[in-house]
């Protein structure tokens, strides 16, 4: 196959690219670099089967030769990104979104979004099944990313429904691993370079809310067999195993020896109370559950940034 990834310099794109290169196949990387780094695919840079194009998918976009798929990821992804970007970041869930689908149609490929556990909001059923519709504030700061994902859902059944595209929808939850920026202002990110340096580590409100952390490797895996399988109603790819934002504080401590203190932090406007996804169709349909839990997975993500040069900059709390 040879695949089109946007989002290709990011943390998930990239090791999307490093998944399809190792299974043989050709892939087109395309990326800004708005929030994702050269360094993420300078590896690539030279192989036979990865091309590169640097280049904005909310704009006009012509990409030369056959496609057999086209994988949508480009986006911010962390809150402080896109609370400083609403803008592009509505632009390229919805352009964006409309001219990844139009080249899907043109080269006849199949079509991939990646799509957000926050299409649920702050929700109200728990666990999150994929047949729940959400609880999404459109008019609060974080209705940019929400509200542009459900657009982009919603364009995918469009084109899926009138025009015949083959489509899938991942639903991607907390996913953490190497290559995430030092800065991108994410809690995984945020706590170790906090611990490796010694810092505080910024709890925001008390630190009772929870989330479900997925290592990267895992979430792949589950990317790639949505992608191989033929269905085309959302699915939820995400660990289920659920902790408290101070557990997780707690654990970064623990695992990388600092005497850091836990420091307490507004807590963001709409800021999910709880979150875990419901897996139930990822393992029917696809076969798939996560096997890294957070313990090994956390242990390797720290080991990738005590390998980062220099100082990371830390970004302040939102
Ligand atoms: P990331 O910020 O590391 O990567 C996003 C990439 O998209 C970056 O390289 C960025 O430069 C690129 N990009 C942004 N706008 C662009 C544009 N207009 N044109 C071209 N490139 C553009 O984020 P990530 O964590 O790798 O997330 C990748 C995708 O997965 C996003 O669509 C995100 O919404 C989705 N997702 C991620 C998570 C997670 O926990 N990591 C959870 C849910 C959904
Ligand atoms: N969070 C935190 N301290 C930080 C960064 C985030 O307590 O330094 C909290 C945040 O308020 C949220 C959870 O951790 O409740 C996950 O935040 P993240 O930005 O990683 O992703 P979200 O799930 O909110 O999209």
């Amino acid at each position: 196959m040879r695949v089109l990834i946007t989002g290709a310099a990011g943390f998930l794109g990239s090791h999307l690219c490093d998944r399809f290169l190792a299974e043989g196949h050709e892939v087109v990387g395309l990326d800004n670099f708005l929030t994702g780094h050269a360094d993420n695919i300078a590896h690539l840079f030279g192989h036979e089967r990865f091309k590169f194009l640097r280049h904005n998918i909310s704009e006009f976009t012509y990409v030369a030769g056959p496609l057999d798929g086209v994988l949508h990821f480009a986006s911010p992804a962390s809150p402080v990104d896109y609370l400083e970007m609403p803008i592009q970041t509505l632009k390229v869930g919805s352009l964006g979104t409309h001219n990844a689908l139009g080249i899907a149609l043109a080269k006849g490929a199949r079509f991939l979004l990646a799509s957000t556990s926050e299409v649920y909001g702050d929700p109200l059923v728990h666990p999150q099944p994929e047949s729940y519709w959400g609880n999404v504030n459109p008019v609060g700061p974080r209705g940019c990313y929400d509200e542009a994902k459900r657009f982009a859902e919603a364009m995918t059944m469009a084109y899926h429904r009138a025009q015949g595209v083959d489509t899938r929808i991942v639903r991607i939850f907390n996913t953490y691993g190497p290559r995430m920026r030092p800065h991108d202002g994410r809690v995984v990110s945020n706590f170790i370079v906090q611990a490796l340096q010694g810092a505080p580590l910024t709890v925001y409100g008390d630190g009772s809310q929870t989330r479900s952390f997925c290592y990267a490797e895992d979430e792949v895996e589950g990317i790639y067999r949505l992608f191989n399988s033929s269905e085309t109603m959302p699915v939820n790819i995400g660990n289920p195993n659920e902790f408290t934002v101070r557990q997780l504080a707690e654990l970064v401590l623990e695992l990388t020896g600092s005497t850091s203190e836990i420091v307490s932090h507004p807590l963001p406007a709409d800021d999910p109370k709880v979150r875990q996804p419901d897996i139930t169709r990822a393992k029917s349909i696809l076969g798939w559950e996560p096997r890294v839990q957070l313990r090994e997975g956390l242990a390797r993500t720290i080991e990738y940034f005590r390998g980062l040069k220099g100082t990371p900059r830390l970004q302040p709390p939102t």
